[in-house]
């Protein structure tokens, strides 16, 4: 981290809590200067939204973030006209504002959007940093300050939904994981507030969990479901109750798949 750089501290104390994992605010503050785009790959609920707002509000940055889904266009990232009262006026989409103002705009779970996106994406991701608008006739060149960050999670195992080699050798990118074990206490505890020994069978339990992964569930439990559980437990509600709603649940809907990880909780508990 380069502490003598003023920019890069501007807003640091309010900057929402993240623990590094590793080199990545390095990475993330090299690439804003260098004005090039980031990729954060990895599974859901690591901490990649979270990295995203930590690092806009140190570098002092607005933040424009947009879940992409499978309807997403690109006029949706840059705008559209809108009737207003009989007239029809230009509204900008979260793109055009982010490229404007110099602000960070982070595409999360790109690889959902529709592929006119990508399209759109290619001339901001190389050096002429412009972003075409059709509509409007207006070539808009970013504002310093400008930043694209987009994530996906390569776990979903859909050859559909995968980016071209054409745009991810685009982006700089890094690689997301759930935090080792301590860490992953120290941020449930943290988020939840619940006390750390308590924290640290429900990790080893997620820990349990996320080595089945692929083989009777899709996806690893999240830290997000872990500290779900956790903050559930810290306001009352008993461990097995928490357990199930926020750990059992949510990752499978069938009953044999449950026994099998309540079994689990059983061993570690
Ligand atoms: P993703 O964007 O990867 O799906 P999020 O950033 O939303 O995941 O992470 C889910 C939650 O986990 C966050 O709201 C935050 O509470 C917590 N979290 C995960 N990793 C970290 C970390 N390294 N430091 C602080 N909080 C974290």
């Amino acid at each position: 981290m380069n502490m003598q750089s003023p920019t890069l501290d501007k807003g640091a104390a309010d900057a929402p809590f993240y623990m590094p994992q590793g080199s990545e605010c390095e990475l993330f503050e090299a690439a804003y200067e260098t004005n090039m785009p980031l990729l954060l790959k990895g599974p859901t609920g690591c901490g990649k939204t979270r990295f995203v707002s930590h690092m806009a509000a140190r570098l002092g940055r607005p933040l424009y973030t947009v879940a992409c889904h499978d309807d997403l266009s690109a006029a949706d990232l840059i705008g559209r006209y809108l009737l207003k009262g009989g007239d029809t006026v230009w509204a900008d989409g979260p793109l055009t504002r982010a490229v404007r103002e110099g602000a960070i705009c982070y595409l999360d779970e790109v690889v959902e959007a529709r592929k006119d996106v990508t399209v759109v994406l290619h001339p901001l991701t190389d050096d002429r940093r412009i972003l075409p608008i059709d509509r409007t006739g207006e070539t808009l060149e970013a504002a310093p300050g400008f930043m694209l960050v987009a994530s996906y999670n390569p776990g979903y195992q859909n050859i559909l939904k995968t980016l071209k080699p054409s745009t991810r050798q685009r982006f700089l990118s890094a690689t997301f994981d759930f935090p080792p074990m301590d860490q992953e206490v120290a941020i449930v505890a943290q988020e939840s507030g619940l006390e750390s020994d308590r924290c640290q069978n429900l990790v080893r339990l997620a820990g349990k969990f996320r080595a089945l992964k692929g083989q009777d569930i899709e996806e690893g439990v999240s830290t997000r479901l872990v500290i779900y559980t956790a903050t559930l437990i810290a306001k009352g509600m008993p461990l097995e109750q928490a357990i199930h709603a926020a750990m059992i649940e949510p990752l499978s809907d069938d009953e044999d798949v449950q026994q099998g990880l309540n079994d689990i909780v059983t061993a570690v508990f």
